[in-house]
């Protein structure tokens, strides 16, 4: 039988990292030393206590069928508990608020219970691509908002063309952003809501990466913008706030029209997560927050030792106040950030992400994840540099 995939999906390929994986085990296998700094899964793990309940759940006889659809009520609780204690911001549990099985999986749903074919998005480039695959699998004309250093790596609306935004159904933002690690201030996101409302589009904004900040900097929520709940969705996640990554527990929050479509259309995808997650999500969520300081400035000095050490080989990057991701311009000699990528992995075993992953006005750039242990990625500045200088 000759198996032809769906048009939907036939021009697909697999995602980077799924192939850069089989590429690692590869090199791996002979014997080559290899230093990841290319995914962002966090290194270290959750707090004791999460731990501790979820071992403690799972072993209650009552905690292993089917949990309730979006969530328990108890979970969602505790997200807009914590919304309102870390940005003030008041979400009916009951209505704004979805537990999902990892942010990836509420991105890419939100493009298939919003968007016919032929509907215009407005897509950050370079962007997480989920944003852009899922919009293309819905049948949607993707529209670019380039992300530029000289704009600090925020999209201009008023670069936007009148007639795009008018037929725009969803517009992506990212904050504190993958792959750039710029950072959007809450003026920004005023400005993002104005020209959401001005043109009813719906504002999606993914920001898995509000907990992780430097230098004493808090990424604010966009849903802190009043009137916000009328336009945006805003999706968080427990992989990278709670190193929880493995564990796929994710939220999405604002809109309760967004809500209730994901909602439904998630019934008919999924069943939910199971319950120890959820309930160990909870004491995530409710319980003390002070071990993210101490997790973040594990994050800081890794970030200073790739900034430095970027610096030192002459490279420019920005300074990231937060996320998780150094971006770098790569050298001059190299037209095509793949090519860069793949001779530093051959050359010293530095796996890296080609900035092109992240789309067209990602070429030219390198993305280093902070999410090794720190001497590691110490060892992995110092072949870089090494590599770089022995180059003709
Ligand atoms: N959004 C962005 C910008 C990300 O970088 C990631 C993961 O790297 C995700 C979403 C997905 O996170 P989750 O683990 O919650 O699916």
């Amino acid at each position: 039988m000759n198996i032809q995939p769906a048009e939907r999906i036939s021009d697909f390929k697999p995602y980077f990292f799924a192939q850069l994986n089989n590429r690692l085990s590869v090199l791996q296998k002979k014997g080559v030393d290899i230093i990841r700094l290319d995914m962002g899964s966090p290194d270290l793990p959750p707090e004791e206590f999460i731990i501790d309940k979820l071992v403690e759940s799972a072993r209650r006889n009552d905690s292993h069928g089917y949990s309730q659809m979006g969530g328990t009520p108890e979970f969602r609780e505790a997200v807009s508990g914590y919304y309102f204690r870390r940005f003030n911001v008041g979400l009916d549990a009951r209505t704004q608020v979805l537990a999902l099985i990892g942010s990836k999986e509420g991105l890419f749903n939100l493009s298939q219970v919003l968007l016919n074919p032929g509907d215009s998005v407005l897509v950050p480039d370079p962007g997480y691509p989920v944003y852009r695959s899922s919009s293309l699998i819905a049948g949607a004309v993707i529209h670019p908002m380039p992300l530029l250093e000289e704009n600090y790596y925020l999209p201009r609306f008023e670069d936007i063309l009148v007639e795009t935004a008018k037929n725009a159904k969803i517009l992506w933002l990212n904050y504190p952003n993958n792959p750039t690690g710029a950072s959007a201030s809450l003026n920004f996101f005023h400005e993002a809501v104005k020209f959401a409302r001005e043109y009813e589009i719906l504002l999606a904004h993914d920001a898995p990466y509000m907990e992780i900040g430097y230098d004493g900097v808090r990424a604010p929520s966009i849903l802190q913008v009043p009137g916000s709940e009328e336009v945006c969705v805003e999706f968080n996640s427990l992989s990278k706030t709670y190193n929880m990554a493995g564990w796929r527990l994710g939220i999405a929050a604002g809109n309760p029209d967004v809500i209730q479509l994901l909602h439904t259309y998630k019934s008919q995808v999924d069943s939910s997560q199971f319950l120890p997650i959820l309930e160990a999500g909870i004491s995530a969520l409710n319980g003390d927050q002070t071990w993210l300081e101490e997790r973040n400035l594990i994050y800081q000095k890794r970030r200073d030792i790739v900034y430095e050490g970027l610096k030192t080989t002459g490279l420019d990057a920005l300074l990231p106040t937060a996320g998780l991701y150094v971006w770098f311009r790569i050298p001059e000699k190299w037209d095509k950030s793949i090519e860069f990528c793949d001779a530093l992995l051959d050359a010293t075993g530095v796996s890296i992400t080609p900035g092109s992953v992240y789309g067209n006005f990602g070429e030219g750039f390198g993305r280093i994840s902070l999410v090794t242990e720190t001497s590691r990625m110490a060892e992995a500045m110092k072949r870089i540099a090494s590599w770089l200088k022995g180059l003709p």
